[in-house]
């Protein structure tokens, strides 16, 4: 029943229905479906003007579909009031802006910064700076041998830590960090919590409420939407005593020559002309998500996942990354193969149109860690088949023998 619902969904994604292509590079952005490219043509086809900006209808339409998405994402990630959804160009952005706007102005010399080891680098270099400008020190929060964020690991939250920065789901482990219990700890500390949402909140039902983060990150593009539109939620207090990060229209009440009063959050935070149609391709998105439900999502990616990491786990030569067992991995299967150079692994698979990545995935301090320098990542959605992870799994076993290893 669950593959015939598949089969119906992927009709609704026009590049994969169109193509002979496997595409398991969901982590790096997800295809999108026909939902949200109308959506987003219907904006700049019947209702395109700059927002806030005109007391004229368009205007004022624009400014409701663009308010309209942000009170969508405030529901989806469960953030109590809609003010505290920042649109940003994506994660990357969104981490910047906390970096800069808070870590910037409220971390001291002496202070500590805890940082994953698993960290994207986007959730590591804003991280690395403020604490080379605010003489901070940068410290490792690192996981156990099969990934895992262990009460152990949480030991390096001291007194003395402000701000804890850690993903979710790691992009290349792809495991589920604990964020509630490590807020928990952050907390108990006095120290904030970042929570990196750009493998989480396109996979699970996230609640930034419940997991009382006070900052979390996503990238709309993973998640079925347009490039060019992510989101920070921040808690309402926070929010509201940091700073402006970009300055210029839109982001003020009152500017003269001598005095200036900016406007409230979260157009304090979302200064020029806003990402309308992006906002508005994301709202889509979010229908499109809780309309096929998480229960469906979840089912056809863990499902998926189990057979790739069981066909691995029997595969000779081929290593996976992290915990060996399905359940620890989110939609996400990296691997190294003994010999085989990652972008060989790519190419290979390429050449039989399956889509995968290679490399070392934005994660370098990950990589070192894990004392490898690349590695190869199958990443899954929904809309993928069980089809699709067979034919990846039958070509990735031939790759050894292609490039010369007997066994
Ligand atoms: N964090 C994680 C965990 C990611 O996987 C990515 C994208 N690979 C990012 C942050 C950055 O996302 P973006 O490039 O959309 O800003």
């Amino acid at each position: 029943e669950l593959s015939k619902t598949i089969e119906s969904i992927r009709k609704d994604f026009p590049l994969i229905s169109g193509s002979n292509i496997a595409y398991l590079d969901n982590a790096a952005t997800t295809q999108k479906p026909q939902a949200v490219l109308d959506a987003v043509n219907k904006y700049y086809q019947e209702m395109n003007a700059n927002p806030f900006r005109g007391v004229y209808e368009l205007s004022e339409i624009a400014t409701e579909s663009y308010e309209n998405a942000r009170k969508a994402v405030a529901q989806f990630i469960g953030a109590k009031d809609a003010s505290q959804i920042v649109f940003t160009r994506n994660a990357t952005e969104s981490l910047n802006l906390i970096a800069y706007s808070y870590g910037m102005n409220f971390i001291k010399e002496g202070d500590e910064i805890v940082v994953s080891v698993m960290e994207h680098h986007s959730n590591f270099l804003p991280w690395k700076q403020v604490a080379e400008k605010c003489g901070a020190v940068l410290k490792q929060l690192t996981p156990d041998e099969n990934g895992e964020i262990t009460d152990k690991s949480l030991e390096v939250i001291t007194d003395k830590t402000r701000l804890v920065a850690v993903t979710q789901v790691s992009n290349v482990l792809g495991r589920v960090n604990d964020i509630k219990h490590i807020a928990e700890v952050a907390h108990a500390h006095g120290a904030v919590i970042v929570a990196d949402g750009a493998q989480s909140v396109p996979h699970m039902p996230v609640n930034v409420t419940d997991l009382d983060v006070d900052f979390l990150v996503f990238s709309g593009h993973k998640m079925l939407a347009p490039m060019g539109i992510g989101a920070l939620y921040g808690k309402k207090d926070i929010l509201d005593k940091m700073p402006p990060f970009l300055s210029g229209g839109e982001m003020i009440e009152i500017v003269h020559w001598d005095r200036v009063k900016y406007a409230e959050v979260p157009h304090k935070f979302e200064a020029g002309t806003v990402n309308t149609g992006g906002a508005v391709g994301l709202h889509a998105a979010i229908d499109y998500i809780n309309n096929v439900g998480f229960d469906t999502i979840m089912a056809q990616e863990r499902k998926l996942t189990k057979i790739a990491v069981d066909a691995i786990n029997d595969m000779k030569g081929v290593n996976l990354i992290g915990s060996s067992k399905a359940e620890d991995h989110e939609g996400i299967v990296t691997f190294t193969i003994d010999g085989v150079h990652p972008h060989d692994v790519a190419s290979i698979l390429d050449s039989q149109h399956i889509a995968v990545r290679a490399g070392h995935h934005c994660a370098q301090p990950l990589m070192d860690f894990l004392k490898v320098n690349s590695t190869t990542r199958a990443s899954f959605a929904f809309y993928n088949t069980e089809e699709e992870v067979q034919h990846f799994i039958e070509e990735l076993s031939k790759i050894r023998g292609l490039m010369g290893y007997g066994d």
